[in-house]
């Protein structure tokens, strides 16, 4: 694996692109976070991140989080961005600073028992299937995204701060503007007319396509090979 100043220059070369991506759309560059996606990377990788100045991380998997991450939660900011299991729930509560896959309220439910069990408030995303790929998790009709909001925006120990979603696989720049567009639109709907509290962020951007993703508003991208190389 690379050394801890490949890292940091490809870090700067991707803050760059963010930066040069918001410039186009007429945004500031300081409104996009950078998230670093470690799943499938051994710890070690972390421990790089963290001495290259990432601080926001993104795992897929409850366990695999579990494992890499205990101990490092008050040094870094650990999102989920995999599907949630149900039976996931109480760890996931312990363990992330934001649940962004939240695609059924039962599962916004669960998690905020156990959040309420431990005495602390979580924030979480709705995850929106804008591509409609069955292969995805989220959410993939308007009714089940008003559920989603209705039960946590119900659940004193959930915060929503917005949606997330995962652009079309190897889809076209169209297709994946398309998906991004669907989601900024569904954001600033939801925004005018529920005005949740700390409704901010629109995570949409991987490292094939976050730059189409700024242009269009993504205010986090979440980067795996385009930091770390490829997974294995
Ligand atoms: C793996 C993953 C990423 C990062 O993917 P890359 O293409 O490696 O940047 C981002 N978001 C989610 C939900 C993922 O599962």
């Amino acid at each position: 694996m690379s050394g801890v100043g490949d890292l940091g220059s490809r870090v700067a070369g991707i803050r760059d692109r963010i930066a040069a991506a918001a410039a186009r759309a007429g945004r500031e560059p300081s409104a996009v976070r950078l998230m670093a996606v470690t799943k499938t990377f051994p710890p070690s990788i972390v421990e790089e991140a963290l001495a290259a100045g990432l601080t926001l991380f993104g795992e897929n998997r409850v366990a695999e989080a579990s494992a890499k991450y205990t101990g490092l939660t008050d040094t870094c900011e650990l999102h989920l961005v995999g599907h949630l299991q149900r039976n996931k729930a109480a760890a996931a509560a312990a363990l992330f600073a934001c649940v962004q896959s939240i695609d059924k309220p039962e599962t916004a439910e669960a998690l905020a028992r156990h959040c309420a069990a431990i005495g602390r408030r979580m924030d979480v995303l709705v995850e929106y299937n804008t591509s409609g790929e069955a292969s995805k998790s989220g959410v993939t009709d308007r009714d089940t995204l008003l559920a989603c909001l209705d039960a946590v925006q119900g659940l004193a120990s959930l915060r929503l701060r917005g949606l997330m979603t995962v652009g079309p696989v190897g889809g076209d720049t169209l297709e994946v503007r398309r998906s991004f567009r669907l989601l900024c639109r569904l954001f600033e709907e939801v925004r005018a007319d529920r005005k949740p509290e700390a409704f901010d962020t629109l995570s949409m951007g991987m490292s094939g396509d976050f730059e189409a993703a700024v242009e269009e508003g993504s205010t986090l991208v979440r980067l795996g090979t385009a930091l770390f190389g490829a997974r294995a």
